[in-house]
């Protein structure tokens, strides 16, 4: 006996199109693009600046310039023109200090975000009223230069969400340092520029390496002019996915290295490593997390989790942190010494106390990844090692006794003292072609974040026709392969809402 199909009764729709509700929300996708660069004193964001607009313009881009030391100087009414190099410098740095200490960190973000508003209803908004936002449809790019404090990066990728880009401009300090003797600034002020340029002593200062690392994309400026453009073409061919572009070796093993970090359950932070041999195939990976018995770490799988989180649920660092100041209190006090709390909380806090490591539970994901191939019949000689953040010293040490002979990594780790201790062995090295034989090379890492790794490599449209061809698209006709729609998603609920009124409606309802 067969099963009779029932056939619903339902109602002829209007026209197939009406339904066709999803296409109308995917025509509300905006073309517009917000490119933030940050780079270091002296790395040469102005010649980035100008590749960038140069080829966003060869592909039917609108370009806006939006220059945040105008904007400072603009709302301050300050003068800088008649300054010297190093004064203008000092002036525009002091400014932006006092800003942001007086009313909040991302304050020169908010005066970016003011103009590019201001720049769209000049451009595109005539007869538009004043009042309302204006949405344009148009391919525009502003180019922000440029960002120095991580509060800034977190506005805009608030505001601008999938439209935001930044990319940070890596160069040699020695280069770095000419550029600015080339400007006519001579040392020590060279030094005082970019020290405080790299990590102000206050808060509300400049801090472009706590901002550098979060950037999409990573650029190595070497002073090749033609590999900068090849960059940057990369780079906005990438953001459109006009044709396939796969990773580097690099790209793949610091995207292994982050989603090995996703492991981790340590309560202080989340860091992956990933080995590849020189093929580029990823052969280990680790996070910092509590090793257990057998070999390797807890994870989802464990039946007895030892990890922080369940196991004391707490640090472990940080408890054994706060007896070594009770410790100290005990003495301050025997010794008659007034507010021994106080003294021994700031003894913690002011000295290198602060930055001990080594009462953590979890082993390190450099060392879990370099004791994972010992598990297995690989070993660690002359392999890369890709670390989501700079290796602290008691890694560095393990990756130099490993044969390991290089590091690739992201964000900086500030309480690290590779090099100060271990400087026989490793070699900080500023350019790919900088390494030195007898020493592992320690390399700031270049080309897609792992933040946009998945968006840019994933195949995002046919890559072939009907026939089988490759087919190649023009930016010029391609939206963003990491789109930003224009409006919220209630507006486009209830644009479905009214749709299926219109055309399929609810009896019941009326
Ligand atoms: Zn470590």
């Amino acid at each position: 006996m067969s099963a009779t199909a029932k056939t619903l009764k339902l109602p002829t729709p209007h026209s197939k199109q009406s339904f066709e509700v999803n296409k109308e929300i995917r025509n509300r996708r905006s073309q517009e693009l917000v490119i933030a660069l940050c780079g270091a004193v002296g790395s040469g964001i102005k010649e980035l600046n100008d590749k960038l607009q140069t080829e966003l313009e060869n592909h039917g881009y609108h370009v806006e310039h939006i220059k945040l030391s105008s904007l400072i100087i603009g709302r301050t009414g300050e003068e800088t023109k008649n300054l010297s190099n190093f004064d203008r410098y000092k002036k525009l740095q002091d400014l932006g200090d006092q800003l942001r200490q007086e009313y909040s960190s991302d304050i020169i973000a908010q005066l970016a975000i003011e103009a590019i508003s201001t720049v769209r209803m000049a451009e595109f908004g005539e007869s538009h009223p004043i009042d309302q936002p204006l949405k344009v449809f148009e391919k525009v790019a502003y180019i922000v230069d440029q960002v120095k404090h991580p509060s800034e990066i977190e506005l805009f990728r608030e505001v601008y969400r999938n439209n935001f880009y930044l990319i940070g401009l890596l160069r040699t300090e020695n280069e770095r340092k000419n550029n600015l003797k080339e400007e006519q600034i001579q040392e020590p002020n060279i030094s005082e520029l970019i020290e405080r340029d790299r990590k102000a002593s206050q808060k509300h200062g400049q801090h472009v390496e706590a901002s550098f690392h979060k950037s999409d994309y990573f650029i190595r400026n070497i002073g090749d002019t033609r590999q900068l453009t090849n960059s940057v073409q990369r780079f906005i061919a990438l953001i459109h996915g006009t044709h396939p572009i796969t990773p580097t070796k690099d790209e793949v093993g610091i995207y292994a290295a982050y989603s090995a970090s996703l492991k981790s359950a340590c309560l202080s932070r989340q860091v992956g490593a990933s080995i590849t041999d020189d093929s580029g195939l990823v052969v280990a990976t680790g996070c910092n997390d509590v090793p257990k018995f057998g070999g390797g770490l807890y994870d989802e799988s464990s039946t007895k989790d030892g990890r922080c989180f369940n196991h004391g649920q707490e640090c472990y660092n940080d408890k054994h942190k706060s007896i070594l100041k009770d410790q100290i209190g005990t003495i301050l006090r025997n010794h008659n010494i007034a507010n021994p709390i106080n003294i021994a909380e700031e003894i913690i806090q002011d000295t290198k106390a602060k930055s001990l490591i080594e009462y953590s539970r979890a082993i390190h994901a450099e060392m879990d990844a370099i004791i994972a191939l010992a598990r297995t019949n690989l070993d660690t000689i002359n392999k890369t090692l890709y670390c989501t953040t700079y290796p602290c010293h008691i890694c560095a040490r393990h990756i130099v006794a490993s044969g390991i002979k290089r590091v690739v990594y992201v964000e900086p780790y500030e309480k690290s003292l590779a090099i100060l201790l271990h400087g026989d062995a490793i070699h900080q090295s500023e350019e790919s072609s900088g390494r030195e034989d007898k020493k592992v090379s320690f390399e700031m890492f270049e080309g897609v974040s792992p933040r946009r790794y998945s968006r840019f490599f994933s195949i995002n449209r046919p890559r072939k026709d009907s026939g089988g061809k490759a087919i190649e698209y023009k930016i010029k006709d391609s939206g963003h392969v990491d789109p930003q729609h224009l409006d919220s998603y209630v507006d486009y609920e209830s644009k479905v809402i009214q749709n299926l009124k219109e055309h399929f409606p609810d009896p019941k309802a009326s």
